[in-house]
């Protein structure tokens, strides 16, 4: 019935997320909360890491988006279900340090690291590094030198593939921020500084096509590109690249009628055209990294507010204002995401009370969803706004100086807090 598999009605007509009580919830933990599925997490967690032994023999790595959601629980997760992960700053590699992940199986990201992120990088460990451009190939090479070390690296490659939620184009896009363009030559030049840089040991290419993808094709042909890409090399600098990171995307339900490829189909389909390709090109099939974010943790989570005000304008529209808001959730005011909203205590009720859900933040464009049906609500009532696990806690701030939302983990309807709320006092606790 709902966008996800973890959330259902129990007898009292409450909204459940893993079995928990979304309303007991939120007496327990107050006032936007977000709550979070950990049986869910796992369970997709553990899809992926089966599709690369399935797939590809277990030659490969399912390396969690951090960024989608990062604090020390996530990454504890992650490591104990195996997967490496991907960070895109110090503070996400700061995190996932806290919590002794091997340094290893983490890939550092990012198109503008800066200098101290990236001798922090170098001492800390990490795996690979994904090189976005020259100058950072070029600091990279100096730093490692300094410390007498050698940094294994993936450069950041752009397969010119411009994928949208329901369709995609291949265009020579090379306008993007990230990475080097193949068409331009910047990427085989990037490539034959790499290989001549004494402390730098390339092992292989990165590429990330987009984010809340619903079809396979974008994905088959970005593995094509990129090991058309890698013979390539081969041919032009005779070195063979063993490592291949297709990176994330993959689109998930936040509206009942979203429907996205189940993302095991992705992972046997795009292995297919990596085998039969590498093959076909004469190359080994490379050690594969896949970096789902959304997909592990977006169905997984949702959050909880209480009704403030119910506003209705006469022929225009009802505003129903809950205590959060673009604070705790930037999405619909970034980019006008979908989401469904259900009011947790009605939740066996029929949803035919057309509304705006607007924030608490002074700024007009503050809206969780416009036109959208609920319940018919009033102050008091419990929202909760489904599939939020993704981009919602981790892209939260303190505008209007307003704490940020603790986030809870329930496992089999029992509830731990995995990020205190923010208080008032932590608000002010860095101002002088
Ligand atoms: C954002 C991002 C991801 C994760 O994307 P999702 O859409 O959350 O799966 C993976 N890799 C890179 C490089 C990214 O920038």
């Amino acid at each position: 019935m709902y966008v996800s598999d973890c959330i259902d009605i129990n007898s009292k007509g409450h909204l459940t997320i893993g079995g928990a009580d979304t309303v007991e919830l939120a007496k327990e933990f107050g006032t936007p909360a977000y709550v979070l599925d950990e049986c869910e997490i796992r369970k997709n967690c553990r899809a992926f890491v089966k599709s690369i032994e399935d797939n590809y023999n277990g030659n490969g790595l399912v390396l969690y988006a951090s960024k989608a959601l990062c604090c020390k629980e996530l990454c504890r997760i992650a490591m104990d279900e195996n997967m490496g992960l991907d960070v895109v700053s110090g503070g996400e590699l700061f995190t996932a340090l806290s919590v002794d992940f091997p340094a290893e199986k983490i890939c550092f990201h990012g198109n503008s690291k800066k200098y101290s992120e990236l001798v922090y990088a170098v001492d800390a460990g990490v795996g690979r590094i994904i090189v976005d451009n020259i100058t950072e190939l070029e600091t990279l090479n100096a730093i490692a030198a300094e410390k007498n070390k050698t940094v294994k690296i993936l450069l950041r490659i752009k397969p010119g593939i411009d994928a949208h939620t329901h369709d995609f184009i291949k265009t020579g896009q090379i306008d993007s921020k990230f990475g080097f363009a193949i068409e331009t030559g910047e990427a085989m030049e990037a490539v034959r500084l790499a290989l001549d840089s004494s402390c730098i040991d390339l092992v292989g290419v990165h590429c990330h096509i987009g984010s809340q993808i619903f079809e396979i094709d974008p994905f088959e042909l970005a593995a094509k590109v990129m090991l058309d890409f890698m013979l390539y090399v081969k041919k032009e600098t005779g070195a063979e690249l063993s490592e291949l990171n297709l990176g994330g995307g993959f689109g998930i339900k936040y509206l009942s009628s979203d429907a996205p490829r189940p993302f095991t189909e992705y992972m046997e389909q795009v292995s297919k055209v990596v085998k039969t390709y590498s093959k076909e090109l004469g190359l080994s099939v490379p050690f594969i990294y896949i970096e789902p974010g959304r997909s592990i943790v977006g169905a997984a989570g949702l959050t909880l507010y209480t009704v403030g005000v119910v506003k209705t304008i006469p022929d225009v529209r009802t505003y129903v204002s809950v205590d959060g808001g673009m604070g705790d959730n930037p999405r619909y005011i970034l980019y006008q995401s979908d989401y469904e909203i259900v009011c947790a205590n009605k939740a066996d009720r029929e949803r035919d009370f057309v509304v705006t859900v607007a924030g608490k933040c002074c700024e007009s464009g503050d809206l969780i969803q416009e036109n959208t049906k609920i319940q018919k609500v009033e102050p008091g009532d419990i929202l909760a706004v489904l599939t939020t696990g993704a981009y919602n806690y981790s892209m939260a701030s303190n505008y209007n100086r307003i704490p940020r939302p603790p986030v809870v983990m329930v496992k089999d309807g029992k509830a731990r807090l995995a990020v205190k709320g923010e208080s008032y006092e932590d608000i002010i606790s860095n101002d002088i």
